[in-house]
Parts: C-alpha cells; structure tokens; sequence
C-alpha cells in the first residue's frame, strides 16, 4: 500500500458528508462567527499543547521553525509537497532497510546480490518531466536516491538532551503516527497505525504545524494579518528543494531568513554533511532564493540580456529558466571573484534558483553592511583602499563589473570588507558595462567623501584608475557622454566584425559562455 496516498489525499475513505468535501478549499463558517474569547481560548488550548509536544520533541521544534515547514502561511498547495516530503522519508527509510537485508544476505559471500532495482525512485526524485535542465542535473546530484542519508554510524544524532537514538526512531515513528489522529478531524491522516507508518519526527512535525493552520485557516480569513513577505517567496517547490537539502543532510537546519529583498530572500543555515568527499560544508551557509515572481526581475533585463555570456541562451529561455540564470550568473561571478582572492561568499552549491554560499558573520548574525557599521577612520581610510584594490580586481582579473556596488552590498566582517550581490555583475564590455563602473564608482567615492576620508578619488578618478582608461573630460556630463560614445564603439565594432574591441576588456580569463 502506498502510505502517501492514504495519508495525503483529502478524500481518502468513506465518511461522513461534511467529510468528502475538500476541508481546505471550504472554510468552517461556523469558526468564523466565534466569539473572540473562543477563539482566544481554543488557541491558547492549542499553544499549550504545542508546547507540550514541542517539549517532547525538542530537536524537533527547531527544525520546525525553519522557514519551509514553518505552518502559518502554509496553503493548500503545500499538500503536494507535504505529500511529497512523507513519501522521500519512506522511501529513504525503505532503502535503508533494502541495504540491510542485502547485507544480511550477502554476508562476506564473494558472489553478492543487490537489491538495486528495487530501491524506490519517485518520479519527483528525477524531475526529468519539467522543462528543466540545468547544469546541476548533469553534475552529481547530492539527492539521488542512490545515496540516501541514514542514521550515523556512532547510532545517535544530535548532542546534549537533544540526543536522538537510532532506537527512538523507530519508537518515536509510530508514536508520532498514532499522534496524528490528535490531528483536527477534518485533517485527513489515513489508517497510518494499522500499517506500521513509522513517521520521523520531521515529518510528523511538518504534518502537524499543517494541520494546525489548516484549522486556524476560517479565523484567519479575515484578520488583516500581515503576512511575511519570506514566506511568500518561498514557494512549495522552493521548500522542498530547500527540505532535501535539509534531509538529505547537506545542511543541518536552516535557522531563518536574514534578508528579505525584491529579488531574493536569504536564509541562515547550518551546513551539514559534505555533499562530495572533496566538498566540506562550511560551519554556517547562506542561502540566497532567488525569488520566482517574475514582476520584480523585469527591471533587471538589461543586465542579463544584454550579457554576450547569456545572450544566446536568454531568447530560448521561459522566465523560470530567466530566474534560474541569475543564481546561475551570481555562481559563476563568486567562483571568478574567489579565484582572484577577492573577499567574498565561496559558492556550496547551486540547486535551480537557490544558491548555497558560505556565511560571513558568526553565529547566525551576518556581519554588518558598510553602511551600518561604524568604523574608525583608521579602518574606515583601510576599507577605502582595498574597495580601490577589489574593484581594480574584479575588473583587471575577474573581468567583471559589480554593477551594484555601494555600501549596501560590502560588508565588514573580521576587519576587512567582503563583496556579496554579484548575480547583476556584467563583463566590462556589456553594452553598459562602463555605465554600470561609472555608477559605482559614484557610490563609492560619495561614500568615502562623506565618511571623511581625505585620500578618497573623486569618481571619475576612481573610474579611470580601475579601468585604467584615460578619459579626460572634468565634468561629469561629458565623463557620461565620453563613456557611452566608447560602449557605443564597442557595439558597433560586434556588429562589424562579430567581435568585441579588446580596448578595455583584460587579457585574461576566457569568457565562460564565449560563442
Ligand atoms: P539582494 O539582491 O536582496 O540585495 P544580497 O545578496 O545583497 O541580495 O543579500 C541580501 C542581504 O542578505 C545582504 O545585504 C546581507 O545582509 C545578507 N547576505 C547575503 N549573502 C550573505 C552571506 N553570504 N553572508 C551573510 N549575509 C549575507
Ligand atoms: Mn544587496
């Protein structure tokens, strides 16, 4: 029997009529017309019981609050994936068994069998039927069922009183099964005890937060709640790629949301298990979501297509695959800035829109923006010069221009400044590349000037000095005009010759998607 279908599916089984509705499409009127003091009292009822739980389950709790599985916003399309999420356990549960019996039977036999083909492997699990392929697909995929994550050798997880046999596994699964008939009657759990569904901790976890807000969902409607912006930008889909990476124990937990932007939402995370032997996980990652509303990139076209390295590829593309290409450009540009020693994120891994990155900060608190720490002018004269050193850089070694620089995106972390946002960075000679250098060499001597260091350029100077152009104009009018007239030969010079002037491109590093 397939526990998934018997547990996830609303209809499932006879029952009374209210019951073969759909419980979340239709909201409980009768909720809605409660008198305040109920539903104080019925949620104080439930925060105690919660709490009770969460104390019985204190390892879990954490993981709980997690942004993806976190119920408050949860909607009805999450049954999928909370479908989905219950079927990977019992497939990694039953394929941890498989490989046990197949040990057993194989013994030190030098002639061996393997059970290979009858490990479970779930159309999600390849998700083969979109319209996705992504250069991570064709690499190792860290979610294979071919390496699922089972309980460490030493038998135990986790520290302190937070311990976790390999005992309370299986004790805990059926409890957490039998718990989910506590679940609010018109939560269809399914007849999980009469086959021994054994539910980890997280998963029952996951279901019961679900259950829960499907219940306060009719009280809810029509509270003018704010709703967190985090939430909403991580989709169902985004929580299960962010949940596999969780359970199959790249990261440890992921902790909260740091930042909430137009264009993305970063998480905190702590990294896990190494996904490769080569690959260590650092201590604490970054996971930058690229947002999958497609609204707030519209703005952004210019940089991506603009972009030589994307042009060809960008006119194929269907927005999702757009989106994709930004995390895709933000990998590339940190792997350049890291190879030329630049301060900056070190790139983990890239799963479709989310980019993995190391952390810079310490203990979950993310070092400060430039503009927000406060600095004496001793350190502030030292951040001056070596922004003056990364741009020239980024520029001469990585060939790229930020195109985004200011004190918002430079933070200030173990007495030096680290570069972060570089998903907009474009090579010098993008159609406005020196526009884009322009720009930020604007908001990097304004910020220097009014920080008061003496030494600062004006921009024009630090244009030239990281460009190594000699543009001569003394006024910024005519800068702007002398700059685009050089872009503008560039452009004309491609369409000529199908080649771009080599006049302030480096001599560097080929291009990676040169055609
Ligand atoms: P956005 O496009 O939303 O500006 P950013 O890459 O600038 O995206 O990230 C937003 C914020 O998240 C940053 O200002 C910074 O505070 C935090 N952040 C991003 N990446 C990291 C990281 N690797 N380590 C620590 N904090 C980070
Ligand atoms: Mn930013």
């Amino acid at each position: 029997m397939d526990p998934v279908e018997v547990a996830a599916v609303p209809d499932a089984g006879p029952g009374p009529a209210w019951q073969s509705k759909c419980p979340w499409g239709a909201p409980n009127t009768a909720a809605m017309s409660c008198s305040l003091a109920d539903v104080m009292s019925e949620q104080l009822a439930k925060e105690l019981q919660l709490e009770e739980e969460n104390a019985a389950f204190p390892e879990v709790a954490d993981v709980a609050e997690g942004p993806f599985i976190t119920g408050e916003n949860t909607d009805t399309s999450s049954d999928l994936m909370l479908a989905q999420m219950l079927q990977m356990e019992f497939d990694r549960e039953y394929d941890a068994q498989l490989r046990r019996e197949e040990k057993k039977i194989n013994g030190d036999s030098k002639v061996s069998i393997s059970f290979e083909n009858y490990r479970k492997v779930h159309p999600y699990d390849s998700d083969s039927s979109e319209d996705e392929v992504d250069w991570q697909d064709t690499r190792h995929d860290p979610y294979r069922a071919d390496k699922p994550t089972t309980t460490p050798r030493k038998g135990f997880i986790g520290k302190g009183k937070d311990i976790t046999t390999k005992h309370d596994e299986v004790v805990c699964g059926r409890k957490n099964t039998a718990r989910m008939e506590n679940f609010a009657p018109e939560f269809q759990v399914g007849d999980g005890i009469g086959m021994d569904l054994k539910l980890s901790n997280q998963v029952f976890n996951a279901l019961k937060q679900h259950a829960y807000s499907e219940e306060r969902r009719s009280a809810r409607l029509h509270e003018k709640k704010e709703h967190s912006t985090a939430e909403k930008a991580v989709d169902p889909k985004t929580r299960l790629l962010l949940y596999k990476m969780v359970n199959g124990g790249m990261l440890e937990t992921i902790t909260g949301c740091i930042s909430t932007g137009k264009e993305s939402v970063v998480f905190h995370a702590y990294g896990g298990r190494s996904t490769a032997e080569d690959k260590v996980m650092p201590a604490e990652c970054a996971i930058k979501v690229f947002k999958t509303t497609l609204n707030e990139f519209k703005n952004r076209d210019k940089y991506i297509k603009d972009d030589y390295r994307f042009k060809d590829r960008f006119s194929k593309l269907n927005p999702r695959k757009i989106i994709r290409m930004w995390a895709e450009k933000e990998m590339h540009n940190l792997t350049r800035m890291q190879n030329a020693g630049i301060p900056c994120p070190q790139v983990v891994i890239l799963k479709k829109h989310i980019l993995v990155m190391s952390f810079i900060g310490q203990d979950q608190v993310p070092a400060p923006k430039l503009k927000d720490v406060t600095l004496s002018s001793e350190d502030m004269k030292k951040a001056y010069y070596q922004i003056l050193h990364m741009m020239q850089q980024l520029y001469k070694e990585c060939n790229l221009v930020h195109a985004d620089l200011s004190e918002y995106n430079m933070l200030w972390h173990d007495g030096k400044v680290w570069l972060i946002d570089v998903s907009q960075s474009v090579e010098p000679t993008h159609p406005h590349g020196l526009e884009f250098l322009f720009r930020d060499c604007k908001n990097v001597s304004q910020f220097f000037q009014k920080a008061g260091v003496a030494e600062t350029l004006n921009e024009r100077e630090l244009f030239n000095a990281v460009s190594g152009l000699q543009i001569t104009a003394d006024n910024e009018v005519d800068f702007q005009a002398e700059i685009e007239a050089l872009e503008k030969m560039n452009e004309d010079h491609v369409q000529n010759h199908g080649k771009k002037l080599s006049m302030f491109s480096s001599d560097g590093d080929p291009p990676i998607y040169d055609e």
